[in-house]
């Protein structure tokens, strides 16, 4: 079978042939209908230094995934031949402090798949059954691969109320956008984007923004105190991993107004934190992975309810590999939302 393959440590990936695994005991074999690219993946793909420091090669890329289980391992007794399953990437250890506090999310021996293991950039892939999610038949798989990264972004948004708030969120990436989604989906009003691509402002305004702002031409604080009548907004979501929007988002939260961080920065950040933290008793958190398994019933419930507005986000889709390094060099300029891969063309 065809599979996404880092053969070796350098730039890129390659389109090679290998042949379809077995699954071991607590692992089940997928038919993988639909699976995305994750910021991870370009990592990977780019060899960065966080990839050349936890990556082995050869490895098969990816990880977000909706498939049918094809083959079932010995031992495997919460799944059959025929689940319409997508999975949970953080293979947790359940016995740490974390898990023992029911704290999955931040479980201390997390592996992930396609990650510290052969993920599912192929036809066929292993899943191990403990992180399997089954669907409903109706769920178009491209909505279904995407649950992993709306987890995060359902944590993000939903780390406290949102309905009827004004809420900003900074950064429209793959993951900023799909927050728009879930924020517009659980009634947050005015939704403010400050994002410096114009092509995914555009996206951003597809997908429900009422106002977006460019942060390299406007200043964001300013237009979010002109839309908010000098309040400033109830909500700060911060989705870029850029620390000028950071102290930007902090300076344009109302006091006491809640604050959810999902980007990472690439350095150590500095802000003022008495005036724009403490002395206006901002509730911050801190947003890693997905709660298991709250977030995936969340999750699973409003692409359900016919409310996320998905098809906007998902810019791309390709029916096998083949252009593989073309969707990798796309996402890698910014001209994309969501790619996806249907392997089975
Ligand atoms: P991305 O890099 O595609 O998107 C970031 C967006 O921020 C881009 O569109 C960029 O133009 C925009 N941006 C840059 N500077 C900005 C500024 N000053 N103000 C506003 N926007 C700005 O990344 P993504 O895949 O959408 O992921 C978003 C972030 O979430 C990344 O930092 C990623 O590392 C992080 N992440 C965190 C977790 C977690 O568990 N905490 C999981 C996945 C991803
Ligand atoms: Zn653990």
């Amino acid at each position: 079978m065809p599979a996404i393959m880092k053969t070796k440590p350098a730039y890129g990936a390659e389109l090679v042939e290998v042949d379809v695994p077995k699954p071991g005991p607590g692992e089940v074999l997928i038919k993988v209908l639909a699976t995305s690219i994750c910021g991870t993946d370009l990592h990977i793909y780019e060899w960065n230094e966080w990839a050349q420091s936890r990556i082995k090669t050869p490895q098969i890329m990816g990880h977000e995934v909706a498939g049918e289980v094809i083959e079932v391992g010995p031992g495997v007794d919460t799944l059959e031949v025929g689940d319409y399953i997508s999975a949970e990437t953080h293979i947790v250890c359940g016995k740490c402090y974390a898990c023992r506090h029911n704290r999955y999310h931040v479980c201390q021996n997390t592996k992930i798949f396609g990650v510290d293991m052969d993920g599912v950039f192929a036809e066929y892939a292993i899943v191990p059954a403990q992180n399997a999610w089954k669907n409903p038949k109706d769920m178009p798989p491209e909505y279904a691969a995407l649950q992993e990264p709306l987890g995060n972004a359902v944590d993000t948004v939903l780390a406290g109320p949102i309905a009827g708030m004004s809420t900003l969120i900074t950064g429209a990436g793959p993951l900023g956008l799909l927050g728009i989604a879930v924020a517009k989906a659980s009634g947050a009003y005015p939704v403010i984007v400050s994002e410096p691509s114009e092509f995914r402002r555009e996206l951003a305004k597809k997908v429900g923004a009422d106002y977006v702002i460019n942060p390299f031409e406007e200043d964001p604080v300013k237009a979010v105190m002109d839309i908010t009548d000098g309040a400033g907004v109830e909500v700060f979501l911060e989705f870029s991993g850029a620390p000028k929007a950071l102290e930007q988002g902090l300076a344009a939260t109302t006091p006491g107004g809640r604050v959810s961080l999902l980007g990472l920065f690439p350095r150590d950040v500095t802000v003022d934190f008495n005036n724009l933290i403490i002395f206006k008793a901002l509730e911050i958190h801190g947003i890693t992975g997905r709660h298991l398994w709250e977030t995936w019933y969340t999750v699973s419930s409003l692409i359900q309810s016919g409310r996320l507005n998905l098809d906007p986000v998902i810019t791309h889709k390709y029916r096998g590999f083949e252009k593989f390094e073309e969707a990798f060099e796309l996402m890698r300029a910014g001209k994309t939302g969501k790619v996806v891969f249907f392997p089975h063309k």
